[in-house]
């Protein structure tokens, strides 16, 4: 009988790095994202690259909403201006 779980490649941190954007934006699905989850478990280093782009994501999409909402205002002066 077969598990269920099947053998995990090990992939090199190349290839995990060229993963990591997928991952992070939850486009990395089945066994390219359990191979990278595998080589985080073992890869300090790749680990933290990913703790690292998921910071600056954060980052970055907290001030896209802040300059997004920043265009709505001003946009609505303008609007207003009108009236
Ligand atoms: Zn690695």
């Amino acid at each position: 009988m077969k598990t269920e779980k099947k053998h995990i490649k090990s992939i090199s941190c190349e290839e995990a790095l060229k993963r990591v954007f997928d991952y992070i934006d939850e486009h990395l699905r089945g066994k390219s994202r359990a191979e990278l989850e595998h080589h985080l478990e073992t890869c300090r280093h790749c680990f933290d690259r990913v703790e690292f782009e998921k910071l600056l994501k954060s980052r970055l999409s907290k001030l896209k909403v802040e300059a997004q909402s920043e265009t709505l205002r001003k946009r609505l002066d303008a609007l207003l201006e009108q009236f």
